[in-house]
């Protein structure tokens, strides 16, 4: 097998289990591994370190695969990363009649780049790493024999791909061709969810927990959801009783779907009012016309994709936080997140604390919120946890 050998003390990560080795901290590349072949980590000193999946590439230049030298990477090892990841998601099945979630969370389920979504009776896929990409058939076989499905569907669609040095890629992988929409259930809710083109698989499956937590505060309340997109808030929120709710979202497709899973929850499609548009012109004009609300959702898209764009992107949670303050009545309640993993919980605080002070207005956080348990983080890849959420009561 190839190797690599490290330079010296770039071990150190290692040494914690995190599973990236940047190309600086590669001193020599022994063989020549192809594109997503295994290849033994050495130490300057020559001790062995782990095996990971070349990508020369990629910045992340070998991602591991394992810390265990007695492991191969073969169809075992990834047989049993999967039957683990779907063992640990069963709870959701049983206890919530949900059958939409996360069978597989990438570097936190021990198998780096591969994330695997379930809608209904069908399996979605992102290939996002060339190790993935090498082991890709090996993986569909063995989700087939892992989880009875009508089909599985790829969605590598995503621009990290060609920092791998792939074209993108999108089609069904085995089994029949999911129909336009597939219709899923979330506990008390149903969504239809365009699995061939949606965002990211087609759901965001990820806001599962706080759209329960949503439901909790929206009774009789006015709701704004902005950054909507096919209305997995707006359905909870009118389900536990809000008295009206306004969707913005710069996708008419989005929109327009979300009308449709109101119908499909026997929800009033009247209490619903879709603005297609920019959500900072649209607030920033309710505000001019003295508009008021008592429950408002901020759930944008990552604004922070790189270090080199995080200064602007803090300006961007600031600007409509501000805004969504100045536009709750007293006691109103804000729920505000940040997808970006660069921004994290202190940083967020702060953001939404300077808003605050700027609006004039007194804040209170009520609670934290993150991504649905079935989007875990390993504790060596604290990367993994992209998504938080804050409560916050306005006075
Ligand atoms: N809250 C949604 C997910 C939001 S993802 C849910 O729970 O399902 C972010 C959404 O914001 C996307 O649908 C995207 O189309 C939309 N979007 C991005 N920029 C926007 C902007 N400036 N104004 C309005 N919508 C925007």
């Amino acid at each position: 097998m190839a190797s690599i050998t490290l330079k010296a003390q770039r071990e150190k990560s290692l040494l914690r289990r995190h599973p990236w080795i940047f190309s600086g901290a590669i001193a020599k590349v022994h063989g020549s591994p192809h594109t997503g072949e295994s290849v033994d980590i050495l130490g300057a000193d020559g001790k062995w370190y782990g095996r990971g999946a070349f990508s020369p590439h990629s910045q992340i230049t070998v991602r591991v695969w394992t810390f265990n030298r007695e492991e191969e990477v073969s169809p075992a090892l990834f047989r049993s990363r999967l039957l683990r990841a779907v063992e640990s998601r069963r709870y959701l099945l049983g206890k919530n009649d949900t059958d939409a979630y996360r069978l597989v969370n990438s570097e936190s389920d021990g198998i780096p780049g591969l994330i695997v979504d379930h809608y209904g009776d069908f399996i979605v896929c992102q290939f996002l790493s060339a190790g993935t990409e090498f082991w890709k058939q090996t993986i569909i076989n063995q989700l087939t024999e892992l989880i009875p499905n009508t089909g599985i569907y790829e969605r590598s669609d995503v621009s990290v791909r060609k920092k791998e040095g792939m074209p993108e890629h999108t089609g069904l992988l085995t089994g029949q061709e999911p129909p336009e929409l597939v219709e899923i259930r979330e506990g008390p809710y149903r969504f239809l969810v365009d699995i061939r083109h949606g965002h990211k698989t087609g759901f965001y499956l990820d806001q599962r927990d706080n759209r329960a937590i949503v439901a909790e505060y929206a009774r009789n309340t006015e709701v704004l959801n902005c950054f909507s997109y096919t209305g997995g808030f707006t359905v909870a929120a009118l389900k536990a009783g809000a008295s009206s709710a306004i969707n913005i979202e710069s996708s008419a497709e989005a929109l327009e779907l979300g009308l449709r899973n109101v119908k499909l929850n026997g929800l009033d499609e009247a209490k619903v009012n879709n603005m297609e548009g920019d959500v900072f012109t649209i607030m920033r004009q309710y505000r001019d016309a003295g508009r008021r609300f008592d429950t408002i959702v901020l759930d944008p898209p990552k604004f922070a994709g790189s270090r080199g764009q995080l200064m602007r992107a803090c300006r961007g949670y600031k600007d409509i936080n501000l805004l969504a303050i100045k536009l709750l009545r007293p006691g109103g309640i804000l729920f505000t997140f940040s997808c970006s993993g660069l921004v994290d919980k202190e940083l967020f605080q702060k953001i939404v604390a300077d808003a605050s002070l700027d609006a004039g207005r007194e804040a209170q956080i009520i609670r934290w919120l993150s991504q649905a348990t079935d989007h875990p983080t390993s504790l060596n890849f604290p990367e993994g946890s992209y998504l938080k959420g804050l409560v916050c009561r306005i006075w």
